[in-house]
């Protein structure tokens, strides 16, 4: 009797996280990790030496065998195509997952307030992302680098408007 309840008790908590989760706009699925509270316990970030790159997703989310990356973006989702930055930083996380547990994730999501937008992990993006971390090594140690962009929001938001010369004003 006891073990009876013991399963239904597991039933309803599954179904329960699994509605929490899609009241989030997260798949169904373990999520396995977050960054965001609610589920699970915070861990350290996933880190790879080979790409010298570390960095924590907001969730992950388990597919099958496979982790899926979650980042979560305030603000409705930009039209057309998310801002490379958004794509780039997915990709990111993308390789750390393969790292960290030994399998490519086929696709990662970008939580934005109105939609979810599915990236697809290819090895296009993949070589892109890794010419992206070689001209951001390189960046770090020039005399000087010119803005790519004429976002004065982005300025505002970022943490290195205080020392660059190159800000908006906005
Ligand atoms: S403040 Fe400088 S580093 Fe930051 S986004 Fe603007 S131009 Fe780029």
């Amino acid at each position: 009797m006891i073990a009876v309840v013991f399963i239904l008790l597991a039933i309803v908590l599954w179904v329960l996280s699994q509605r929490t989760q899609q009241a989030a706009g997260l798949p169904t699925g373990d999520v396995v990790y977050t960054d965001a509270g609610g589920w699970g316990r915070l861990r350290r970030p996933l880190v790879s030496r080979r790409l010298q790159l570390t960095g924590k997703p907001d969730y992950l989310v388990r597919d099958g065998a496979t982790i899926i990356p979650v980042e979560v973006k305030t603000g409705r989702a930009p039209a057309g195509r998310p801002y490379d930055s958004h794509v780039y930083q997915l990709a990111a996380y993308c390789a750390l997952v393969t790292e960290a547990y030994g399998r490519r994730p086929t696709h990662g999501l970008i939580k934005y307030n109105d939609q979810t937008v599915a990236v697809d992990y290819t090895p296009e993006l993949e070589a892109d992302l890794l010419k992206v971390l070689e001209a951001m090594r390189a960046d770090e140690t020039a005399e000087h680098v010119e803005r790519s962009h004429q976002s004065a929001a982005r300025c505002r938001g970022c943490g290195l408007r205080e020392e660059c010369d190159e800000r908006i004003i906005g």
